[in-house]
């Protein structure tokens, strides 16, 4: 049997083996309580603080900025709840196409707190029609706002102007979130040239393990507890910290940075060629993307045209040994589509799947991918 072809990293990434061996290695001496004062209690403590600092450093952050969480769900959840509920935020500023953590965390404070939920106009590919954000901005420049647009989508992979956006939040003085569990570990990310206050991130979506995310929340911006019953985390998240989790995120990020362009410039012909290979393949085929700079390579957006055979095409890859995806990952288990792509303008009728790459990923594995796809849609 030939080995499988995986190509969903935007749902998720394997552990990058370097990670896996420092978490082996720390799994039985880590185990001490971080809060203890005993020898195994300070070294889980030095462990924390160790990723604490990689993160700080990728971020060119402070070190009280950063906080541990378990995911980018929970991160983006604490940081649109504190704002509404600690920071007197009555308007969000939010896009349809954020993920669910960030849409249905507005609804939610919507309908609990009241408050107003205004949906920023998109370009066609996706990104945020900054003349748009700006009016709406100017709208109401009294109301204490925060704008929550995402850094790199997570099902088609465009790229917000996150400076373009924070200079307008700061020109109207709106708080600003995004969601970068899609870019962190990709992208560079400087808070000091990009104007954040909050931004979320989650290790599995870069090579660190499941169960492990964290918030940047810039100095001076007090947001109160969202779990009780601690002082981990400078009081900020009580609960014992996953000490192994964190320790390996810390690694997958040192190694992202380490390999950083690298990374990306492999990612990038993985891309271009699995999109000319299906041009050539497979005729009709369209794309959601954006022009450079403004696409990430990581993910391929593909459209197939209108036929019965794209009914269960996902499945069928699956049977193939290939491994994608219809969007974003699937929480049901059904192939049905994505609710983000209506806000795209993506042709009538066609069938649209995500291909998302890592640098373990081969060009052989794209030439056999759109093979596949050409037996599969064209074939008689
Ligand atoms: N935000 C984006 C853009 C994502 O792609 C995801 C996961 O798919 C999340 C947030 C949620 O992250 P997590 O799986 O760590 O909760």
């Amino acid at each position: 049997m030939s080995p499988r072809i995986y190509l969903d990293h935007a749902a998720t990434t394997p552990l990058h083996p370097e990670v896996w061996a420092s978490m082996s290695d720390i799994q039985a001496s880590g185990f001490g309580n971080p809060s203890s004062i005993h020898h195994e209690g300070r070294f889980a403590r030095t462990l924390i603080e160790e990723a604490r600092k990689t993160l700080a450093r990728y971020l060119n952050a402070s070190l009280g900025e950063v906080f541990f969480t378990s995911c980018g769900t929970e991160s983006n959840n604490m940081i649109l709840t504190g704002a509404v509920r600690d920071l007197g935020v009555t308007r969000i500023l939010t896009s349809h196409i954020e993920h669910p953590c960030v849409t249905q965390t507005v609804r939610y404070l919507e309908k609990q707190y009241g408050i107003d939920v205004v949906w920023v106009p998109l370009l066609a590919d996706g990104r945020t029609d900054t003349t748009g954000l700006h009016h709406i901005l100017a709208r109401e420049p009294q109301t204490r706002t925060m704008v929550s647009l995402m850094h790199v989508n997570n099902e088609v992979g465009v790229i917000n102007d996150l400076a373009e956006i924070g200079g307008l939040c700061r020109q109207f003085n709106a708080l600003f979130h995004t969601d970068a569990v899609q870019s962190i570990g990709f992208q560079p990310f400087d808070v000091a040239t990009i104007p954040v206050d909050f931004v979320g991130g989650s290790a599995h979506k870069f090579y660190g393990p499941k169960g492990c995310g964290f918030v940047y929340i810039r100095a001076g911006i007090g947001i109160r507890p969202y779990l009780h019953g601690g002082s981990q985390e400078r009081n900020m998240r009580a609960g014992t910290e996953n000490t192994l989790g964190i320790h390996g995120m810390g690694t997958a990020l040192a190694i992202a940075q380490r390999e950083g362009s690298e990374r990306n410039r492999t990612i990038a012909q993985l891309r271009k060629t699995l999109r000319e290979a299906l041009v050539h393949d497979v005729p009709g085929v369209t794309f959601n993307e954006a022009p450079d700079p403004w696409q990430s390579p990581k993910i391929l957006s593909v459209n197939f045209p209108p036929s019965p055979r794209t009914d269960l095409l996902l499945m069928h890859l699956d049977i193939e040994g290939i491994s994608a995806s219809g969007g974003s990952a699937c929480s049901s288990g059904a192939e049905v589509a994505s609710p983000v792509l209506q806000y795209l303008s993506i042709p009538d009728g066609t069938k649209t799947l995500r291909f998302s790459f890592s640098p373990a990923n081969s060009v052989e594995e794209m030439v056999q991918v759109s093979h596949v796809l050409q037996r599969l849609m064209v074939a008689p």
